[in-house]
C-alpha cells in the first residue's frame, strides 16, 4: 500500500546484516537470525529521525534479481512495483565481490539509492582498507560504511535515508560489447510504459533471456525481434551461447576493477576465526561425532537433570500453592461446586498441566536459537547433505526440519530457500515429523509415568523415530510423487558469530510468551469445553459418570479405529482429537478427563492404569507422527498453495503414524 510517506526497501545478500540494522533503524522487535530462511515476511517499521518519518521494509535476502527462490520473486517484485522511493542497499564489506553482483543489478533500476557498506568492524579487524570515496564515485551511489551490530556511523546514515536520496550518478560502462548492447535495448524499450530510470534493468533481464520479464512485458513483435537481434550478436561477439554467463562476466569483470582501486587487502591474512573452527567442525571425521555430541548435549540440558528439576519446581508451585488456595479461596466466597470444579479441574487442571513444560520448551529454544544464530546450523545443512544425498534427499531440507525441532510452523516457512519445488514440497511434508516443542509435554508425562528409569532414553529414542521416520517416507516419496533430481546445494555457509545476549534473549522470550499465550487462550478454551462437555450428557443432564457424557459418547465412537494400536478407549482418542488443535492439549485434555487437577505425578498414577508400557509407547509414537496442530496445518495449505496438498499430506500423515504404531503394537505384543 503506498502511503504518503517515503518507503524505502532494505535491500542485500543473506546474512549481510538486513535485519539489525532494520532494528537499529527502527526500534522494531523482531527474531535476528542467521539463518536466510529467517526473514521470509515482509517487515515494515518506521524511521523517525531529524524531525522526518520514513517507512521503511525489510526485505528477503537475495543473491540477485534473477528470482530463483520464492524470496527472490518476492523481493524482485516489490522493486519493480511502484511502491518504493528508494533503495538501501546493504553490503557486506567482507564479501564484497558477491554482495556488490546484486548491487549492480540494483543500480541499473535506476532508483534513488544509497549503499551501507556494512561489517566494517570485521574488516578493520582483518586489516582490510577501504576507499568508500573512491567506491562511490565508481558506482555513482553514495557509500556509507557502517557496522550495524555495533551501531557504528548510524548518524549519518539516518541522515542519508531520511535526506533527499539521489538515483545513481551513471549507469557502469560494462566491457565486451555488454554496455554498448544495454544501452541499445534500453534505447528500443523507450516508449513502454515502463520507469524510465529502470530500462537498463529491463534491458538487461531481456539480454539474459529472463522468461519471467519476457512474458510481463509483452512487447510489440518488432521489438522483439530487434532485441533478439542484440543478443544473438552479442552472442556471436562473444562466441558464447549463453548470454546469462556473459552478462554475469561482464558484471564481475566490473566489480573486480572497482574493488581493485577502492580496498587494500593484507598480504598475508591470517587464517580467519571462522576458518579456524571449520577446520575441526567441518572435518570429514570429526563433523557428525561433534554433531551428535551437541545433540546429546541438548537433549540432557532439556530433559535431563536441570529441565526436570525447574519443571518439578513449577509442578510444585502450582499444585502445592495455586491450586488450594484458588479452592479456598472459591469456598470461602461461597461458590457452588461446580464452578469450583471447572476452576480447579478444568483450568487449572488443563492450563497448569501444560504450563510446567514451560522450562524445558525454554531450554531447548535456547539451545536452538544458539545453533541458528552462531551459523552452526548452516553448517549441519552441509554435513547432511553428503548423507542425505546418497538417499536422493537434499541437505537443504534438513536445516527446516531441525527447526521443525522448535515449532513447525516457522519451519514449514524456512522451506521457503529451497529451489527445487518437489524438494520444497517434500521437506514440508516431512518437516512435521520432528517433534516439535509442543509434542515434548506428552512425552515427558508418559515417560516419567510408564518409564521412570528411563525417560531420557524414551524420549530421545521418539525424536530419532521422528528423524528416521522423515528419512524412510523421504524415500517413498522421492520414489513416487517428487520424482525430480534434487539442485545443486548452494547454501552459504555464513561467518560464525557470537549470537548476542540481547537477541538470545529476545528470541527465548518470544517463545516463552507464544507457549504461555497458547496456554491462555486456545489450552484455556479447549480445557474448559472439555470440561463442559465431560460433564454434561448429549440430552444436557449432569452426567453422572463421565462416559455416559457428550465427550464419553464421542469419544466412544471414534475410539475403534485406535483399538488395533492399543489404546482403544475414548479418553485417549479424545486427546488425540484435542492434540490437533495444539498438541500441548493432549496432556491438558486428559489431565481434565481424569480429573488430576493439573497435578501431573497424580496423573501419571492414573494414566498407569489406563496404558500399558507397551501401549503408552505407542501412543507416544502416534503422537509424534500424526498430522502437525491447526497452526501448522494452515501454515502448510498456505505454502503448498491449496487444500488438496494440505489435506494429502495430512492423510499421509495420520496414515503412516497408525501403520507405525500398528506395527510397534503388533511386534512389541510379541514380546511383552
Ligand atoms: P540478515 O540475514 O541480512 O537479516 O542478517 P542479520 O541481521 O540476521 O545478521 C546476520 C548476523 O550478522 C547476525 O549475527 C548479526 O549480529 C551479525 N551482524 C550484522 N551486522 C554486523 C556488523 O556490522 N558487524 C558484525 N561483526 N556483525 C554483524
Ligand atoms: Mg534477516
Amino acid at each position: 500500500m503506498k502511503t504518503g510517506r517515503t518507503t524505502i526497501a532494505i535491500m542485500g545478500n543473506p546474512n549481510s546484516g538486513k535485519t539489525t540494522l532494520f532494528i537499529k533503524l527502527t526500534g522494531s522487535n523482531q527474531h535476528v537470525g542467521n539463518w536466510p530462511g529467517v526473514t521470509v515476511d515482509r517487515k515494515t517499521g518506521q524511521i523517525h529521525h531529524a524531525g522526518k518519518v520514513v517507512d521503511v521494509v525489510d526485505l528477503p535476502g537475495i543473491y540477485s534479481l534473477s528470482p530463483f527462490t520464492q524470496e527472490e520473486i518476492i523481493a524482485r517484485e516489490f522493486v519493480l512495483s511502484d511502491e518504493l522511493d528508494g533503495i538501501l542497499n546493504i553490503v557486506d564489506a567482507t564479501n564484497i565481490e558477491r554482495n556488490l553482483y546484486l548491487t549492480m543489478q540494483l543500480i541499473a533500476l535506476g532508483l534513488p539509492m544509497v549503499i551501507a557498506l556494512n561489517f566494517i568492524d570485521d574488516c578493520r579487524a582483518q586489516g582490510v582498507q577501504i576507499d568508500c570515496q573512491t567506491m562511490s564515485d565508481l558506482l555513482g551511489v553514495r557509500v556509507i560504511p557502517i557496522s550495524a551490530r555495533h551501531g557504528e556511523n548510524m548518524d549519518a546514515l539516518l541522515d542519508a535515508v531520511t535526506g533527499t536520496l539521489t538515483p545513481p550518478a551513471h549507469q557502469p560502462d560494462y566491457l565486451h560489447g555488454v554496455g554498448a548492447a544495454i544501452r541499445r535495448v534500453s534505447g528500443l524499450l523507450d516508449g513502454q510504459p515502463l520507469r524510465r530510470a529502470s530500462l537498463p534493468f529491463y534491458a538487461e533481464k531481456l539480454l539474459e533471456g529472463d522468461s519471467h520479464v519476457q512474458k510481463t512485458l509483452s512487447l510489440p513483435d518488432p521489438v522483439r525481434h530487434e532485441i533478439s537481434h542484440v543478443a544473438l550478436s552479442l552472442c556471436s561477439h562473444q562466441n558464447s551461447t549463453d548470454n546469462q554467463m556473459i552478462m554475469a562476466d561482464a558484471l564481475y569483470d566490473f566489480i573486480e576493477g572497482v574493488v581493485k582501486q577502492c580496498y587494500v587487502r593484507p598480504e598475508n591474512p591470517p587464517l580467519t576465526t571462522t576458518e579456524r573452527i571449520d577446520r575441526v567442525v567441518m572435518n570429514k571425521w570429526l563433523a557428525l561425532p561433534i554433531f551428535a555430541l551437541i545433540m546429546c548435549v541438548m537433549f540432557l540440558a532439556t530433559f535431563g537433570p536441570i529441565g526436570s528439576t525447574l519443571m518439578d519446581g513449577l509442578d510444585g508451585l502450582i499444585q502445592g500453592r495455586l491450586s488450594p488456595a484458588v479452592e479456598s479461596g472459591l469456598l470461602a466466597i461461597g461458590a457452588s461446586d461446580w464452578v469450583i470444579g471447572l476452576v480447579c479441574d478444568g483450568i487449572i487442571g488443563g492450563v497448569g498441566g501444560v504450563v510446567s513444560f514451560l522450562p524445558q520448551i525454554v531450554i531447548l529454544f535456547l539451545f536452538l536459537s544458539v545453533l541458528e544464530d552462531t551459523g552452526y546450523l548452516a553448517r549441519i545443512a552441509f554435513i547432511m547433505d553428503t548423507l542425505l544425498r546418497k538417499i536422493g534427499l537434499s541437505g537443504k531440507s534438513f536445516v527446516p526440519m531441525l527447526m521443525g525441532f522448535g515449532c513447525t510452523t516457522p519451519a514449514v516457512m524456512a522451506a521457503r530457500t529451497m529451489e527445487n519445488e518437489d524438494d520444497r514440497r517434500m521437506t514440508i511434508m516431512l518437516t512435521p515429523f520432528m517433534s516439535c516443542g509442543a509434542k515434548l509435554p506428552v512425552y515427558a508425562l508418559f515417560s516419567a509415568a510408564f518409564f521412570p528409569a528411563h525417560a531420557g532414553l524414551v524420549t530421545i529414542s521418539l525424536y530419532v523415530l521422528g528423524i528416521v521416520m522423515a528419512i524412510v517416507a523421504g524415500f517413498i516419496l522421492k520414489k513416487t510423487v517428487f520424482r525430480s533430481v534434487s539442485s545443486g546445494f548452494v547454501l552459504e555457509l555464513p561467518t560464525y558469530r557470537l549470537p548476542t545476549f540481547k537477541g538470545t534473549v529476545r528470541n527465548m522470550w518470544t517463545r516463552a510468551k507464544d507457549f504461555l499465550t497458547k496456554a491462555g487462550t486456545i489450552i484455556f478454551l479447549m480445557s474448559v469445553l472439555i470440561w463442559l462437555l465431560q460433564n454434561f450428557t448429549p440430552t444436557l443432564g449432569v452426567a453422572e459418570n463421565s462416559a455416559d457424557s457428550i465427550l464419553g459418547a464421542f469419544g466412544q465412537l471414534i475410539a475403534p479405529i485406535f483399538a488395533p494400536l492399543g489404546f482403544g478407549f475414548w479418553q485417549a482418542a479424545v486427546s488425540l482429537l484435542a492434540g490437533l488443535v495444539a498438541k500441548e492439549a493432549v496432556v491438558s485434555t486428559l489431565s481434565v478427563l481424569y480429573g488430576a487437577g493439573g497435578d501431573s505425578a497424580m496423573l501419571a498414577t492414573i494414566l498407569a492404569g489406563a496404558f500399558s508400557p507397551l501401549t503408552a509407547y505407542c501412543f507416544l509414537v502416534f503422537i509424534l507422527l500424526y498430522m502437525p496442530c491447526m497452526s501448522a496445518f494452515a501454515t502448510i495449505k498456505r505454502e503448498m498453495g491449496g487444500w488438496r496438498w494440505a489435506f494429502g499430506s495430512a492423510a499421509f500423515q495420520i496414515a503412516l503414524a497408525w501403520l507405525t504404531a500398528f506395527l510397534i503394537h503388533t511386534v512389541g505384543s510379541l514380546f511383552f
